[in-house]
């Protein structure tokens, strides 16, 4: 069957924000790796639940706490259907990925992380996933140890063969790189820890907006993502951990809405995913994220890649085009999240040249350092492709890119 054509205009509507004009010239938004924008939908659906069904949720004996408890795991309930969970009470809220592995180290990693135990990466995490890590061996003692990315910027998977031991507790791996766009093989890299009896944490922040996602396929045991990079409200995100593992995990924190009983004496833990979700959540926000999973899925995450897909090859092409531009990552299996340097140009510069013409770009190290430094870069620039992103708005980019150029040649 012929799938229906992209209706790009259609999906660009869905987001007021995009109608404006910035510094004079129409908007043109190329940093959804940093923060996507937000459908109408998703607006609607917050502020219809402030308007009409805000309360505090699971206390409340009132018709509003009701509804606002049915609408905080109705949202549960709608994430665990997207990323193929076996049951809602796998889906922690959390504020982003960050929190949710900062969650993970600090109540996994105190329960079975030890000195001379090896928490094993990779040179391409986001710092998200990479100074929790730190703060846990300095606290435990263990050690990490980090899986090298190869020239074309992919991971280099024969190192985990090589480091893989029975010292190993945990692998953590980026599922797409921030800066790099590479999407990792987690299947593969899940089973390779679980053969080494390690766990293994994914940090989905940049894929759980492309694609289509199925923990039971995957095989990992963490997999953490946030909301706001996905057309969703920011300060909400998610944790997913296999039941069993997270029923074996102590708390992270302690408060409100997490315990079953208290005394002075002690308290006993509520049943997860409450346990780790101690006082007030974020409610809105979790209706928001569900609003903006059920948008996505309107229009299908798999017409949305094909479009990314074809929208990429456009834009590595026009860049490639480009003399003295140095595009990071492999050409084929990522997405379009394009880190570049150009000429000379230091990367904050061009930033601000194109934004000049309306064109928001990212510039800097993208809490990647130590993947710039194996890079031998201090930042790059950063044009990063979601939904909404249109072939013209690669066109623009890429003359402002030349005009860039020559501001630079002549002042050089
Ligand atoms: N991991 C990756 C790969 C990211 O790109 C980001 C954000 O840019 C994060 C983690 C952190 O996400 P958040 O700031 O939403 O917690």
């Amino acid at each position: 069957m012929v799938a229906p054509p992209y209706d790009i205009e259609a999906v660009r509507r869905d987001f007021p924000i995009l109608e404006q004009k910035v510094n004079g010239q129409a908007l043109v938004y190329l940093d959804s790796a940093a923060s996507s924008q937000r459908p109408r939908a998703v607006i609607d659906a917050v502020r219809r639940h402030y308007e009409t069904s805000h309360a505090n949720v699971h206390r409340g004996a009132h018709e509003l706490s009701v509804r606002a408890t049915e609408a905080y795991e109705d949202a549960r309930a709608c994430v665990a259907a997207h990323i193929g969970a076996e049951d809602a009470a796998e889906i922690v809220f959390v504020r982003g990925t960050t929190e949710a592995i900062n969650l993970v180290a600090g109540s996994l990693g105190k329960a079975h992380i030890g000195p001379g135990d090896e928490i094993l990466l990779t040179k391409m995490e986001h710092h998200s996933n990479l100074v929790p890590w730190q703060l846990l061996a300095e606290r435990t003692g263990a050690t990490l140890r980090f899986v090298d990315v190869s020239p074309e910027g992919r991971l280099v998977l024969d190192d985990y063969a090589r480091m893989l031991s029975e010292r190993t507790r945990l692998v953590g791996v980026t599922h797409i790189s921030n800066s790099l766009g590479v999407i990792n093989p987690v299947r593969e890299i899940a089973a390779l820890a679980h053969e080494a009896g390690a766990f293994c944490l994914v940090d989905g922040a940049q894929a759980a907006p492309h694609l289509a996602l199925d923990m039971g396929a995957l095989g990992c045991d963490f997999y953490a993502f946030s909301g706001h990079k996905m057309c969703g409200p920011t300060g909400i995100g998610v944790l997913w951990a296999r039941r069993a593992i997270l029923e074996e995990m102590p708390p992270y924190q302690g408060g409100g809405e997490m315990i079953a009983s208290v005394t002075l004496a002690g308290s006993t833990w509520a049943a997860v995913p409450h346990k780790f979700e101690a006082g007030t959540p974020n409610i809105a926000g979790a209706v928001g994220l569900g609003a903006a999973i059920r948008y996505l899925n309107a229009i299908g995450l798999d017409a949305i890649r094909r479009y990314e897909t074809e929208l990429l090859g456009y834009a590595l092409e026009r860049l490639g085009e480009i003399e003295g531009l140095r595009i990071y990552g492999p050409t084929d299996e990522r997405v379009g999240v394009l880190s570049f340097t150009y000429l000379d140009v230091h990367a904050h510069d061009l930033a601000t040249i194109l934004d000049q013409r309306g064109i928001a770009i990212r510039a800097g190290h993208h809490c990647n350092q130590p993947l710039m430094e194996h890079l031998g870069v201090d930042a790059t620039a950063r044009a990063s492709l979601y939904l909404y992103s249109t072939f013209q708005e690669v066109d623009a980019l890429c003359e402002a890119l030349h005009l860039a150029g020559e501001i630079f040649c002549r002042s050089a």
